[in-house]
């Protein structure tokens, strides 16, 4: 027992250092078990209640007992305490650590001068307070800043925080310019920058004096509508500055893809804001004129519904609360003054295009073409290539064989490449031969520009069998198409070539059918065309055509050949034919005409219903052209085709 209880006596004090060591040794020489057990109570500390009790317990045996016993708890207690102790120690050593690490990059970077991360997030929570923006935008502001400022020590997440948090506070939240209302101003500002386009001006000041008297942006979304290069994207421009507000220009041709306008939301690797979003912060206001461009060349394909988010970005209802995914807040466009244009508004979808008020702009004359070119471009060229007055000149009859010979098309844009290149070469020639001057001429135009690229096809000397001049109408504007037909010996076969496409096929088939059903008016044979085959070929056999507006001019091609009839040379059409050879009306009248006068055509059938269409065009292309209304084939061909003599004579 003495053995025992000095050995747990021992395990005791080295647990407590504060016992005094000498005992150790004045214990050890003790062998009476009753004197061990009192010197050791009397030099456990204890408390006074705790002694009592050792000291009223009178039976040996008893207080031993009582002794070990709390010694051992005491032993215990003191074992757990030192546990506990190493594991906060342990704890507060790693904090520790870390927190000295951290001090000390944040030194090396001082050191390094780059301390940005610290005071980036600083910076960045300065600048929230200084930013005009909604509640909403601010708290999620203040959250990711939170977010950067614990994830500071990877950078590649920082990357992405901190992208985000400059284009949120990049966005023109509340930020807005204020709206120019002088009517005046703005029709001197669009007469400035634009020549002709009438129609087109007092629409969009019409437009702007109800946005002025509604006060308010509940205005329609205008859409400028009409073939390429006639000035849709510029008017738009100089509308910004009569407005005098800032002008942002999304391209939408070839977007199919929701996330071009909508955003990628910031999960995504290398994500964006949709140019929606972002065409609104390079405007640094609310309320920029945005241009969507060419909206009739947007798609749809399995990455979601494009069209979908351009109608929430146009309708006015939802466009307060446009989402962007990126942006995750709420962005308001409703302060937009939207704007777009079409090449053709048969490929708009029906719900976007009801928002949608439509101008058509339609494609210029040549005697247009000549001012645009004189007024505008060639000062605009001369400028661009630092060409003065004194120096360089272009006449008018050159001007007007760059229109005819090097360019085809509606609008101007090839007339101004063109232009350009001659001022170009004209600055080379002033520069390098150190020339005084250099006047362009009909003359010396090919110096410039090389060989003519376009002949037009003038119309034929002759009146002829089976051809027979139709009009088309293309995106570059009107052209003219030779249609023609051969009979030969076969066995009722019909073919079509030139690629023509299927509503062309269709009508051929159409005029066929209608001429047999009134063969004999004409006095063709029952069994001709059980015995014949009829060949339609239009030229230009690499370009595809398509289109019903040929319909009548095949079957006065066909009617022609079959009876041998000539078909006046002069004379060119469009219409479309029914089989009971009716005629029915087309679009694209104005490109049309102006394709006849320039391959001098004299006379033009078109259909009834279209002369209204006619009414509007400008004398200036109508001048000159005879344009005979036909409802019926018979009308058609009693125009077409040449008299003879006989007819003649009875008419005179
Ligand atoms: P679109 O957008 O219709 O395809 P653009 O607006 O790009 O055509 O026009 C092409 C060029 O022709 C521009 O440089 C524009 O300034 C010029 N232009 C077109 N129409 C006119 C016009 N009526 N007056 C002056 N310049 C014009």
């Amino acid at each position: 027992m003495v053995l025992g209880l000095k050995d747990i006596f021992k395990e005791y004090t080295d647990k407590n250092p504060k016992v005094y060591k000498e005992l150790a040794a004045q214990i050890g020489e003790i062998r009476d078990l009753k004197k061990l057990v009192d010197v050791i109570a009397a030099n456990l500390l204890l408390t006074y209640v705790q002694r009592q009790e050792l000291l009223e317990e009178v039976n040996l045996m008893r207080r031993y007992d009582m002794l070990v016993s709390r010694i051992i708890h005491e032993v215990q207690v003191q074992n757990i305490k030192e546990e506990i102790q190493t594991k906060v120690r342990q704890r507060v050593d790693k904090n520790q650590r870390e927190y000295i690490l951290r001090e000390e990059i944040k030194l090396i970077r001082e050191e390094l001068g780059d301390d940005s991360t610290v005071s980036d997030a600083d910076e960045f929570e300065q600048a929230v307070e200084r930013l005009k923006a909604p509640e909403e935008v601010k708290q999620k502001l203040a959250k990711e800043i939170k977010r950067f400022r614990n994830i500071m020590n990877s950078p590649s997440e920082t990357g992405v925080i901190r992208t985000y948090i400059e284009t949120m506070l990049e966005m023109p939240w509340d930020k807005q310019c204020k709206e120019h209302k002088d009517i005046s101003y703005a029709k001197k500002v669009l007469d400035e920058d634009h020549y002709g386009l009438e129609k087109v001006k007092e629409r969009i000041l019409e437009f702007m004096a109800v946005r002025a008297l509604t006060k308010k942006g509940d205005s329609p979304i205008l859409c400028l509508a009409g073939p390429p290069g006639t000035g849709k994207t510029s008017i738009a421009k100089s509308l910004a500055r009569a407005l005098k507000r800032p002008y942002v220009r999304i391209s939408l041709g070839g977007v199919r893809d929701e996330a071009e306008i909508r955003g990628h939301r910031k999960t995504y690797v290398g994500a964006m804001p949709g140019r929606i979003a972002d065409a609104v912060r390079s405007a640094k206001v609310k309320n920029p004129l945005m241009l969507l461009d060419e909206i009739d060349k947007v798609s749809n394909d399995y990455k979601g519904d494009t069209f979908s988010a351009l109608l929430e970005v146009l309708d006015s209802e939802q466009n307060k609360k446009f989402r962007d995914h990126y942006l995750e807040v709420p962005l308001d466009l409703s302060e937009v003054l939207f704007v777009t244009t079409a090449n053709t508004l048969q490929t708009i979808p029906r719900p976007l295009l009801d928002r949608m008020e439509v101008i058509e702009v339609s494609s210029y004359t040549e005697n247009e073409k000549l001012h645009i070119a004189m007024e505008h471009l060639i000062p605009k060229q001369m400028e661009r290539h630092g060409l003065k007055k004194k120096q360089f000149s272009v006449s008018k009859k050159a001007v007007w064989k760059i229109a005819r010979s090097y360019t085809k098309e509606a609008g101007v844009r090839q007339l101004e490449r063109k232009l350009a290149d001659i001022c170009r070469k004209a600055a080379k020639e002033i520069f390098e031969k150190k020339k005084t001057n250099v006047h362009i001429t009909e003359r010396n135009v090919h110096q410039y520009l090389g060989k003519e690229l376009y002949i037009y096809q003038m119309a034929n000397e002759t009146d002829e069998v089976g051809i027979v001049r139709g009009l088309a109408w293309t995106s570059v504007g009107g052209d003219t198409l030779q249609i023609e037909v051969n009979i030969m010996p076969g066995e009722g076969e019909i073919l079509l070539t030139g690629q023509l496409g299927d509503v062309m096929k269709e009508s051929a088939r159409t005029g066929i059918s209608y001429i047999r059903s009134v063969g004999k008016a004409y006095k063709i044979s029952e069994d001709f065309f059980k015995e014949h085959d009829v060949h339609i070929h239009i030229p230009e056999g690499a370009v595809p055509k398509d289109g019903p507006s040929a319909g009548i001019t095949m079957a006065t091609a066909i009617l022609s050949a079959v009876t041998g009839k000539k078909v006046r040379a002069d004379v060119a059409m469009t219409g479309e034919i029914t089989l009971r050879g009716r005629v029915l009306p087309i679009g694209g009248l104005k490109e049309k005409l102006l394709a006849a006068k320039s391959a001098g055509i004299k006379t033009v059938i078109v259909p009834k219903e279209n002369m209204l269409d006619i009414e509007e065009i400008s004398s200036e292309i109508t001048k000159g052209l005879a344009i005979i209304p036909a409802s019926n084939m018979d009308e058609v061909l009693k125009a077409a085709l040449v008299k003879s003599k006989k007819q003649r004579t009875a008419q005179e």
